[in-house]
């Protein structure tokens, strides 16, 4: 194995057109830092990428040095993964590129670029796909990890719209990857994560969409057992076009008021949406009822500011078998008590066209209809910590007799272990060990929710 010297170092600096941050340089404190302010990692190296030659010659440095590879698209991930200590990062961040092809509706997008950027331009040509609700998302991990949001029930995940992957592999090798020229590499990438290389660019394809009807529904907290309950009813029989959360937030701004509220999204065009959406506005006795027409991109914005970048995270989620009175009830008391107005408890619902996925078309094997339990703990003061960690664990354990055994891979926390990986990858964990030990037998990208090759959990 080759020594970490200077004369390396500059040797990898000069050969690439992007950067290389160390400790010490000016640029480096920053490029380490990503949306979860909990993370606070030291790469020996950052490597700025700023196309496919040096996202190659990055890994072939990292091998030849023995170095620990993180691989950095939009720098979401709570677990941290895409920051390593000691290794080398490979930073996607200044990787923007896209091109639209408005007349096969398709668009090509490089692994820097964030859910703001894409559907700015997607939307140019009125063209959508499903993607993070949070703007600021990254388009590569998101998608990789399966990819649910506002469009996934007249769309599916973002992994099921998923054409090609340009890809870097272990050996520094590029490939073009789709169901033709790789199939089994093609169905671990959709949903298999950060398992199988560098993902420099992806091509998904695009669905007419411009305009939505969406926001927010918001009752008083007090109210928050009949609210869950009609939610849970009026959910039963939805149509594809609309997705709807339900949860336990506080009022934007607030650290006082606590609301029950549902945030929706309805595809469809606006004399159906005002059919579909009626019950939900005419339930009880709102507080808020902001819905109306937007640009399909401003839905994914709605809610950027609960999410500021920096705010420390700890997440927890699972699926469960059904939204029980008794799950419901437990939500609620838990809502009482949560110590920062960041946080919240919200149920994402799963129904259409991800529904009608196979479990084992893709890598992403949840595919019933029912609803995501998520636990999305956000706080500012590095003080309080220890409180919300411990709230947000208490909370998770409390419900967890409700829990079905499936998981949501993008979610999971730096200590959700190999038990959390099984069940987000359920009957498909076998093959994806298989793909893992034919394209990556000696683990090279393991910093990430990681299947290993030789198959110990
Ligand atoms: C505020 C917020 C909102 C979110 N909303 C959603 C949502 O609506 N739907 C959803 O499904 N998830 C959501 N997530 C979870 C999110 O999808 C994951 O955290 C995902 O990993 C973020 O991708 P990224 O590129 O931003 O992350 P990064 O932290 O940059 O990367 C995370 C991991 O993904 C892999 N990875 C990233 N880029 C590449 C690449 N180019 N090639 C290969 N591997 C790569 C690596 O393993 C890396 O460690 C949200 C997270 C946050 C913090």
């Amino acid at each position: 194995m080759a020594a970490l010297d200077a004369a390396r170092i500059d040797a990898l600096s000069g050969s690439l057109s992007g950067t290389v941050f160390q400790p010490g340089d000016d640029r480096y404190e920053a490029a380490r830092l990503v949306h979860n302010g909990l993370i606070d990692k030291r790469p020996a190296l950052i490597a700025r990428c700023r196309g496919v030659a040096d996202v190659s010659t990055a890994v072939g440095f990292a091998r030849e040095t023995g170095l620990e590879i993180s691989i950095r698209g939009g720098g979401h991930n709570i677990a941290g993964l895409s920051v390593t200590n000691g290794g080398l990062m490979i930073d996607l961040a200044e990787m923007k590129g896209m091109y639209v092809d408005p007349q096969a509706r398709t668009i090509r997008a490089q692994g820097g670029v964030t859910w703001s950027e894409f559907n700015r331009e997607t939307a140019v040509y009125g063209l959508a796909v499903t993607g993070g609700v949070i703007s600021t998302t990254g388009v590569a991990g998101l998608t990789l990890g399966g990819g649910l949001g506002w469009l996934m029930g007249i769309h599916g995940l973002a992994a099921d719209n998923l054409l090609s992957v340009e890809l870097v592999n272990a050996d520094g090798a590029v490939l073009n990857v789709t169901a033709e020229s790789d199939p089994d590499l093609f169905w671990a990438l959709r949903g298999g994560g950060g398992n199988f290389g560098v993902a420099t660019s992806l091509e998904y394809r695009l669905h007419p969409l411009r305009e939505v009807v969406g926001g927010l529904i918001a009752h008083p907290f007090e109210a928050a057992r009949d609210v869950l309950r009609f939610y849970r009813e009026f959910t039963e029989s939805v149509p594809d076009e609309l997705t709807v959360f339900g949860g336990l937030v506080y009022a934007p701004g607030s650290s006082e008021l606590r609301l029950a509220a549902f945030v929706v999204c309805h595809a469809g065009p606006a004399e159906q949406a005002q059919r579909d959406l009626a019950p939900l506005r005419e339930f009880g006795e709102p507080l808020l009822v902001e819905v109306g027409p937007m640009p399909y991109p401003v839905i994914n914005t709605l809610l950027d500011d609960g999410f500021p970048r920096g705010a420390l995270n700890y997440w927890k989620s699972s699926f469960v078998e059904r939204l029980d009175d008794v799950l419901i009830d437990l939500a609620i008391e838990r809502f009482e008590t949560t110590p920062s107005p960041l946080n919240a408890i919200l149920f994402e619902h799963f129904h259409g066209a991800v529904t009608r996925v196979g479990v084992s078309d893709t890598a992403v094997p949840h595919r019933e209809v029912g609803y995501n339990l998520l636990l999305p703990s956000v706080w500012l003061d590095p003080a309080d910590t220890e409180a919300n960690i411990a709230w947000t664990r208490a909370t998770f354990d409390l419900v967890s007799p409700y829990f079905a055994d499936r998981r949501w891979l993008n979610y999971f926390s730096d200590d959700d272990g190999a038990d959390a990986v099984r069940a987000a990858y359920g009957p498909n964990y076998d093959r994806l060990v298989e793909v893992k030990r034919r394209y990556d037998p000696e683990n090279v990208f393991r910093l990430n929710h990681n299947i290993d090759p030789i198959g110990r959990e």
